[in-house]
């Protein structure tokens, strides 16, 4: 393993804090993901491809963002690996890095979601999706599920906000600078 291989596995170790050499490639963790058959790597081949210090392969890997975060991984794992805190790692050295981001769509939802909490204090649903529809330049394909939420009073019309936005907002300044 190159020295820049070991300075990429050590600074996921250092962003995540969690001990992943521990990994013993058991593949309880995959064996239980929700969205594996999705993956190109599986959980566990991510944490491989991080402890050889692949750094292009794992962070342009559709798998970083397809995990969910359910966590239904780190329960299964005999050697009690917190992988979604691994994967949010990844993310963000992900796009600090500007790295080639495959699952645009998911990056673009995270980003809807956050704004809506950093104005609102909480999450405006219609505003999120009709948000991210625009930003993928897809309108109309999910119009039929939004109008049956809309019937079924599941989408509120307008936001609600918390009394106290700006502290909220605050927060937001403080960990994006
Ligand atoms: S369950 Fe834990 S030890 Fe087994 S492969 Fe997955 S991360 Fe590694
Ligand atoms: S947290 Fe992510 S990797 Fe783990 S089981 Fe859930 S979706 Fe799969």
């Amino acid at each position: 393993m190159t020295t820049t291989h070991k300075r990429f596995c050590q600074a996921v170790v250092e962003r995540c804090g969690e001990n992943f050499q521990r990994c013993l490639h058991c593949l309880s963790c995959a064996s239980g993901c929700p969205v594996v058959g999705a993956m190109t790597y599986r959980p566990n081949g991510v944490i491989r491809l991080v402890q050889y210090g692949f750094a292009q392969e794992v962070l342009e890997s559709p798998d970083i963002w397809l995990c969910v975060g359910c966590n239904t991984c780190s329960i299964a794992c005999p050697m009690a690996i917190d992988i979604p805190v691994l994967m949010d790692a990844l993310r963000e050295i992900a796009v600090e890095n500007q790295a080639k981001i495959n699952e645009t769509g998911i990056l673009n939802f995270h980003k809807e979601v956050l704004d809506s909490i950093e104005r609102y204090g909480r999450t405006h649903k219609l505003e999120i999706m009709l948000r991210y529809k625009v930003r993928q330049r897809d309108l109309f394909s999910d119009m039929d599920l939004g109008l049956k939420m809309m019937a079924k009073r599941k989408l509120d019309l307008l936001p609600s906000r918390i009394a106290d936005t700006k502290s909220v907002s605050n927060l937001f300044k403080e960990f994006s600078g």
